[in-house]
């Protein structure tokens, strides 16, 4: 056979096997709860397959842990094997949004991750981390501290005794990236209504059949609860057990700047990025932060920590300081299915959803659709808690 013939009878193959399962798609009423980074990558993904998707949200797009976050898009460190590799495909995810909303809608700034070390032990943890990444393909390296200025010209990092980089990590606004892809979802007939809360479910022979909110009952082929930290109350009563731990973080922000970081810079005690728009945004670790408050003085202390690393911030007002509850799992793994019990019923939280919202979006819209089961989902089921 002709290679063009060739070609043209496998697309109609293609063709034929695809159509029922677009028109299932295209029938199908999908109520995502919770317009996060994760309800709205999942609204996005179930609008580009074809369903009619309501999204419906308590406050405002990105009002609850998404605005909060400091969205280093980075799959290094993570691990066991099937985590780290949610995480790269999340990066690789990013490109692929970035092309697919096109028009300038969704700003990231690529240019990796620099960190760099004052103690030994710092720097023997971070070579492991390197190997381990690097044997798995992620393209991690130790660098010569002597690279760092030339990396990030206006940083000053003080004492090194090693540094790392991860050329293809990345970050993103994380109020603008869900908000893009809510505006996407959009352009390809969602619904995105807010303020509505969720109240409930109606069910029926085991199913969801209406989702109830202070608004009224809004009918549901299927539902998907991307509500954060709301997730667990919501998810229990269909037979979905979502364990979350408390772990809060503080961040300080600058209105927006001259553009003086590139890329992401990482030194002993603080994480500073700048995004797209010119804000800089920073923290001190991204573990838990002990007896939290967002006070103005907590704000402007971070800012001149952080200035020791990047002298630009001299003199920098403080913008605003956010205090974010990350969704983060007992085990700290993402929860991602359905439940076994009402099975048209199902979950998705997770921290580092910054990094893995655009590749759960696509797998949890296949899974929702097609009612397949994605391999690299096993690990995350919420069955383990239960
Ligand atoms: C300080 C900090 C730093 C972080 N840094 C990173 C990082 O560097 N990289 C990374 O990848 N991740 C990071 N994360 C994690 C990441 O931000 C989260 O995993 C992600 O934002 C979770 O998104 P979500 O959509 O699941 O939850 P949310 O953003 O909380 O969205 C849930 C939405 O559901 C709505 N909702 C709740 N209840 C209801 C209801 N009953 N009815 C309707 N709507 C409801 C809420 O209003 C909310 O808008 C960080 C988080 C924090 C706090």
């Amino acid at each position: 056979m002709q290679r063009r013939t060739f070609l043209a009878a496998s697309a109609a193959a293609l063709y034929s096997l695809a159509l029922p399962a677009a028109r299932a798609a295209e029938s199908r009423k999908v109520v995502v709860i919770g317009a996060g980074i994760i309800g709205a990558s999942i609204a996005y993904h179930l609008a580009k397959r074809g369903a009619s998707v309501t999204v419906l949200e308590k406050i405002r797009p990105a009002a609850g842990t998404t605005e909060k976050s400091f969205a280093w898009l980075n799959a290094f460190s993570k691990k066991p094997h099937p985590y780290y590799e949610m995480n790269h495909r999340g990066i690789a995810g990013w490109h692929r949004v970035q092309q697919e909303l096109s028009d300038g809608m969704l700003p990231l700034q690529w240019g990796g991750c620099v960190q760099w070390f004052d103690d030994d032990q710092s720097v023997a943890r971070v070579r492991d981390a390197v190997r381990q990444h690097e044997s798995w393909g992620y393209p991690s390296q130790m660098i010569d501290p002597a690279r760092v200025p030339r990396l990030l010209p206006d940083v000053t990092p003080g004492t090194m005794r090693g540094a790392a980089f991860n050329d293809i990590e990345g970050t993103v606004n994380p109020s603008v990236a869900a908000n893009a892809l809510l505006q996407g979802a959009q352009r390809l007939g969602a619904q995105v209504e807010f303020p509505v809360e969720v109240e409930g479910f109606e069910l029926s022979k085991s199913r969801v059949t209406k989702v109830r909110t202070n608004g009224g009952a809004i009918d549901a082929d299927s539902i998907v609860i991307a509500a954060g930290n709301a997730s667990p109350e919501l998810a229990r009563p269909l037979g979905l057990t979502v364990a979350l731990k408390n772990s809060p973080g503080l961040l300080a922000h600058t209105a927006p700047r001259p553009i003086v970081l590139e890329r992401l810079a990482f030194g002993p005690g603080a994480n500073i990025k700048q995004n797209p728009d010119g804000s800089i945004v920073t923290g001190a670790s991204f573990g838990g932060t002990p007896g939290v408050e967002a006070t103005r003085e907590i704000g402007e202390s971070l800012l001149r920590n952080a200035q020791r690393y990047l002298p630009a911030l001299a003199g920098v007002p403080l913008d605003n300081i956010t205090l974010g509850y990350r969704v983060m799992p007992a085990d700290g793994y993402p929860i991602i299915g359905a439940s076994k019990t009402v099975p048209n019923a199902y979950v998705a939280a997770m921290h580092s959803g910054m990094t893995l919202a655009p590749l759960v979006g696509e797998l949890v819209a296949m899974e929702v659709l097609d009612g397949i089961r994605v391999d690299l989902l096993e690990t995350f089921r919420p069955d383990r808690f239960a």
